[in-house]
């Protein structure tokens, strides 16, 4: 028995000497700047500097292959918290947000068929390219909303997505994964927006939705520094963005929203302070 409990110590002296021998022969070297990178980063996962996670941008980071700027989700406090770490000048970004060019809800935009599948955007743009008429409309379902880190964004009772510009970290993640392409990155300053995605001619667009642009030039004409028409739909031009104002009570569909007035109709972003269409018109 004393035989037994000895030998079996003995392995167990030697085993442990070995793996000691080879952790310290096969030891990674961390560079300590990596590690503090890491604790500067806001840990969200997400994904939006292009590398896999926070880790593999901290390593990135610390290696010269990145840029401080690219953790968009961080903000100017983290950019610059990642360059005093580096010993490198910190460059500021202009902040970006996504907003969802679209207000086609299931009481404004027709569907062409009764979708029953799983709830998914992108199974059900397999089917026949989606439930909606409008060919770039919202489809509602919420892919983009599961894929948020920061829980900024929410299908409206009605079937739309709409995204809290106070939430959104700019991170790309939603843009990515809609089929539809109707998630753009806009400057995070710029309120009013044209909330449509639809470049078919404007009475085609009348016949399935009743707040899509039509692209009848009326913002154009109230404010021609802001507002660019092509293909048969109206953006705001973000460099002029303050002028952009001046139309949206003039267009006739109001497809143009100023976020400063609310979020459309159903969301409980801005404490449910959303205004409906009808309360945007003069
Ligand atoms: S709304 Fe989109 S861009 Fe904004 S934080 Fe969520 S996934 Fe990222
Ligand atoms: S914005 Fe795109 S991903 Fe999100 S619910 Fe609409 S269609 Fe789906």
């Amino acid at each position: 028995m004393l035989a037994a409990i000895l030998s079996l110590g003995g392995i167990g002296l030697i085993a442990a000497i070995i793996l000691g021998l080879a952790a310290k022969k096969f030891a990674v070297e961390v560079d300590p700047r990596e590690l503090a990178l890491l604790d500067a980063l806001p840990g969200a996962n997400c994904g939006a500097c292009g590398y896999p996670g926070c880790s593999g941008f901290a390593r990135a980071l610390a290696e010269g292959r990145a840029d401080p700027a690219d953790c968009t989700p961080g903000g100017k406090e983290t950019v610059a918290e990642i360059a005093r770490i580096l010993g490198v000048a910190a460059t500021s970004p202009e902040p970006r947000i996504a907003v969802v060019l679209c207000q086609g809800d299931r009481n404004r935009a027709a569907d062409k068929y009764r979708y029953l599948g799983i709830e998914d955007c992108n199974a059900a743009q397999k089917l026949a390219e989606g439930p909606k008429q409008c060919p770039g409309g919202c489809l509602g379902l919420g892919s983009c909303r599961r894929v948020c880190p920061f829980g900024a964004i929410e299908i409206t009772p009605a079937g739309l997505a709409v995204i809290s510009r106070e939430l959104c970290t700019g991170c790309t993640k939603c843009v990515a994964v809609c089929p539809r392409e109707v998630i753009r990155m806009t400057p995070a300053a710029a309120e009013v927006h044209v909330l449509c995605n639809s470049h078919d001619k404007g009475a085609v667009v009348r016949k399935y939705c009743s707040i899509g642009c039509i692209a009848c030039h009326i913002c154009h004409k109230a404010a021609p520094q802001a507002y660019v028409i092509e293909d048969f739909l109206a953006r705001v031009d973000y460099a002029q963005g303050a002028a952009a104002a001046a139309a949206v009570d003039k267009c006739p569909t109001k497809c143009i929203r100023d976020f400063a007035r609310g979020y459309p109709e159903g969301c409980t972003f801005g404490g449910g302070a959303c205004a409906a269409p009808s309360d945007v018109a003069a």
